[in-house]
């Protein structure tokens, strides 16, 4: 059914995941999802030495946890299977054969050696390096281990990019490719175009840095005689404050993990990546995803780098947060307060919504109800305070409400200004920061809550 859109994630088991990879996994949900078409996960593990089974969970996981799921991939299966590159050696040696056969790919025979020294006298005059076909005009006849390369055709590759429109590019720029190595495994240029043709992908999203491998996949296609894909779309990089292209050497929050960790929603994150490289033409910033699946429109993807900006992030994330019922936040804290009773997690999700830009921080803002603070230094007026906060304190409800209305009456009374009154009872009692402070009070038991204010002013 070429009317129905089938796209693919392609991700390389190589490492953990990447926040771009979220982002064009998400991309590509949001297309295939609002066109009824199918999302397929493909696992390009074909970088021997680098793929670890590990890394595949992690990008399951990943994507689970974003809500991002897949209809055909090496777990669940699918008609077009299987979905593991490293599955499928007999498929690309098949391929190659015909390659050969039809004379649109050569046997290379030359030595790594060789190779080098031939790159070497391209860099001594200042040339960009092409393979010189050697091995295409004059094959040496006694070896035996050998590469397939294909044999760029004259003329030139023209194709049109969704986000960039239309791109020609001079086939005599581009050196014959290797498209199997000598060890038979394929390399990515070449498993990737004929997975895509067989797996009858329509729609290829992936990162702008697989721009320049585009033409070779084009060219293997023709030379197969397969059809290509109606669409190909590629994302801008990601770029961190500095401007330079997240990496894992200078930008931690490139992995995706960091953010469950740190206990970002992962709704917020979907919602945050999505504005990441598109933007819907109007001001609005919060989308919950069915809004996004209808408002996701290819055309409005940004040809400019997408600058990653952690604040906006956090602010995304602090109105879902925000939105969120008091019981449910409650639940989605509990893991990262996990050496709190029950009753104080609950107690506090109220306490801390309005200021909390990522879960894992309610930690340090409850800091104070496992270790009290050491006694601040006080001038004697804020001593009295204190002291008279506490006598107040003793009389009333042990509950955020009456605590707060205890406080207001009693500064009201004496003429205090709120900063002037609450900053040494939350130094008494917290230490610098805590939640507003008749939930900082109130959370914790009343005798203790006391005996602070009484171990810092008497
Ligand atoms: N395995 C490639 C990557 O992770 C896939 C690129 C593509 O989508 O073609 O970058």
């Amino acid at each position: 059914m070429r009317d129905r859109p089938r796209v693919r994630m392609a991700p390389s088991p190589t490492g953990y995941v990447h926040l771009g990879s979220a982002r064009t996994m998400l991309y590509n949900v949001l297309f295939a999802r609002a066109q009824g078409g199918r999302v397929v996960l493909r696992i390009d593990d074909t970088d021997l030495g680098r793929s670890e089974p590990e890394y595949e969970q992690a990008i399951f996981d990943g994507f689970h946890w974003l809500g991002l799921d897949w209809d055909e991939g090496p777990d669940v299966g699918g008609p077009h299977g299987p979905y593991r590159q490293s599955e499928r050696l007999d498929l690309y040696r098949e391929h190659a054969v015909r390659l050969l056969q039809s004379g649109a790919a050569y046997r290379c025979f030359c030595t790594p050696e060789e190779l080098a020294a031939e790159r070497a006298e391209a860099e001594r005059r200042r040339r960009p390096y092409r393979y010189s076909r050697r091995c295409l005009v004059d094959p040496p006849r006694y070896r035996q281990e050998f590469a397939v390369r294909l044999r760029v055709p004259e003329g030139e590759t023209t194709f049109t990019d969704l986000v960039r429109g239309e791109i020609r590019v001079e086939n005599a720029t581009i050196g014959d490719p290797v498209i199997v190595k000598s060890n038979g495994w394929p390399t990515y240029n070449f498993a990737s175009p004929v997975d895509d043709a067989l797996m009858e992908i329509t729609h290829v999203f992936r990162g702008e840095e697989h721009l320049p491998n585009t033409p070779v996949q084009l060219m293997i296609l023709d030379a197969l005689g397969y059809r290509r894909p109606q669409a190909l779309i590629h994302l801008p990089v990601i770029v961190g404050k500095d401007r330079k292209k997240l990496s894992k050497r200078h930008h931690p929050e490139v992995r995706l993990g960091l953010y469950q960790e740190l206990g970002f929603l992962p709704e917020a994150l979907v919602n945050y990546l999505a504005l990441l490289g598109w933007n819907p033409g109007t001001d609005q910033e919060i989308f919950s995803f069915e809004e996004l699946v209808r408002a996701f429109d290819v055309s409005r993807v940004q040809r400019a780098s997408a600058m990653f900006d952690w604040d906006k992030l956090e602010w995304i994330n602090g109105q879902y947060i925000r939105r969120l019922s008091d019981r449910e936040l409650a639940d989605r804290l509990r893991p990262y307060l996990a050496d709190l009773p029950e009753e104080t997690v609950t107690a506090a999700a109220p306490a801390l919504k309005e200021r909390l830009p990522y879960l894992g921080r309610a930690s340090e803002l409850l800091a104070y109800l496992r270790t009290p603070p050491a006694p601040p230094e006080l001038d004697p007026e804020q001593r009295e305070m204190v002291r008279a906060a506490r006598e107040r304190l003793e009389e009333v409800d042990w509950a955020p409400g009456p605590v707060e209305s205890a406080l207001e009456e009693l500064r009201r009374e004496r003429g205090w200004s709120r900063g002037r009154l609450y900053t040494p009872i939350r130094e008494a009692v917290a230490g610098r920061v805590s939640p507003p402070l008749h939930y900082t009070l109130a959370l914790l038991p009343r005798d203790e809550a006391l005996a602070r204010l009484r171990r810092a002013a008497g």
